[in-house]
């Protein structure tokens, strides 16, 4: 039966929002594998028409989707980026975005490169200074864009801080919550009026679909975004809904499984005598670390580390040489990966522009699985003394 909306997280993953099909009484949710629906007279039907515009196994996702984040109302989308066009659509042209300097890279190039020839106004700022921040705010700005922690450097920013500021200028905010998952941060809790995620990356968490989501508790705003779903159109398909409504039943369980062995992770590679540098949210000396232990229940899966011997031959050479993280693109899967951004997510960023963010050559980012610890620990170090041996 549909949760409590005062249950907690464990419980919203397997209930939130959802109820055994009306039809059958179907425990799990079943794949509505269809394009229409049988009207009994014209505009007479079940309350649903065309699949564009309605899909139940994509409204059993939303609903569950809104109660995870402690929202209203969910919205699906067939990517993160096609979740994150719908909100950039409800602005005009001459509106401002503000965003996060070291935001994802496809999220940028979307801001910039796409709806940039539309009009639509962006800049990019350091969000970790809320005073400078509030200097920056024109009266064309409309919407904050923050993104927590960030990738791949892991700076967390402070939610609460910022929402409150742009609610007193006005300003909506919306919180790309893929790093963190809703297990781990709520923004809607926190203020924001938005929540952005890709469901390629926790939410499905098993390396096996594409999809995006807006989560809101606004109406006016919930009414524009399921306006566009339908009137743009890129929509999930029944089977994309059904494997991420089945990958957030063990939410809870496969990210609490990934912090604990990113912990153990974090753990041995700072005594690792050929590791300069550990980024993770969770070190006491992370300069962030009392606003990431506020605003999130733990501090997650993915950690970025640079090696003493700064070249992109060493990390390569780690890269080569691991058995159960592997070299991949994305993140937040069951399976352990490992990635460079230096030459892969971040190539398109000038050197000089990255090594000024502590992005190094030898930076190698990891996206923790719930493998074994022990053995995800053997695997590092056995690719760290790999490269070591050829260098
Ligand atoms: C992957 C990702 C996106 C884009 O999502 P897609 O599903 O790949 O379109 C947006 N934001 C962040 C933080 C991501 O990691």
């Amino acid at each position: 039966m549909k949760a409590a909306p005062d249950a907690n997280f464990a419980t919203q993953c397997i209930h939130g929002g959802l109820e055994p099909d009306p039809q059958t009484g179907a425990v799990m949710t079943p794949i509505y594998q269809t394009s229409t629906y049988a009207q009994s007279a014209p505009g007479e039907h079940k309350g649903y028409e065309y699949a564009r515009t309605g899909n139940p196994t994509r409204t059993a996702l939303q609903n569950n989707l809104a109660a995870l984040e402690k929202g209203k109302f969910g919205i699906c989308f067939s990517s993160g980026l096609a979740a994150m066009d719908a909100i950039l659509r409800t602005l005009r042209p001459g509106d401002e975005v503000l965003a996060s300097d070291d935001l994802y890279g496809g999220s940028y190039r979307l801001l910039t490169a796409v709806l940039g020839n539309f009009g639509l106004k962006s800049r990019f700022v350091d969000m970790r200074d809320a005073d400078r921040l509030a200097e920056l705010i024109t009266d064309e700005t409309k919407l904050l864009w923050i993104e927590t922690p960030t990738n791949p450097m892991l700076n967390i920013v402070d939610i609460e801080a910022l929402t409150a500021l742009a609610r007193e200028r006005n300003i909506l905010t919306c919180v790309d919550n893929t790093f963190a998952s809703p297990y781990l941060q709520q923004p809607l809790e926190l203020g924001a009026d938005l929540v952005l995620h890709s469901a390629t990356k926790y939410l499905g968490g098993h390396s096996d679909v594409v999809m995006g989501a807006v989560i809101t508790r606004d109406e006016e705003l919930a009414k524009k975004i399921y306006y566009l779903q339908n009137a743009v159109g890129a929509v999930p398909g029944p089977q994309d809904c059904f494997l991420v409504l089945r990958g957030i039943k063990t939410l809870h369980l496969r990210v609490q499984r990934a912090c604990e062995n990113a912990r153990r992770i974090v753990e041995v590679l700072q005594q690792n005598d050929l590791v300069a540098n550990v980024y993770y949210p969770g070190l006491a000396d992370h300069p962030r670390h009392d606003i990431a232990k506020r605003q999130m229940r733990d501090f997650g899966g993915m950690v970025s580390f640079d090696l003493k011997e700064d070249t992109l031959e060493a990390a390569t050479q780690v890269m080569k040489n691991t058995q159960y993280f592997t070299l991949a693109e994305s993140l937040g899967g069951v399976e352990s990966l490992i990635g460079h951004p230096a030459s892969m997510t971040h190539a398109s960023i000038p050197r000089e522009q990255r090594l000024s963010v502590g992005l190094t050559d030898s930076l190698i980012r990891l996206s923790v699985g719930v493998e074994d610890a022990e053995d995800l620990v053997k695997d590092l170090e056995h690719a760290l003394a790999a490269a070591v041996a050829v260098g």
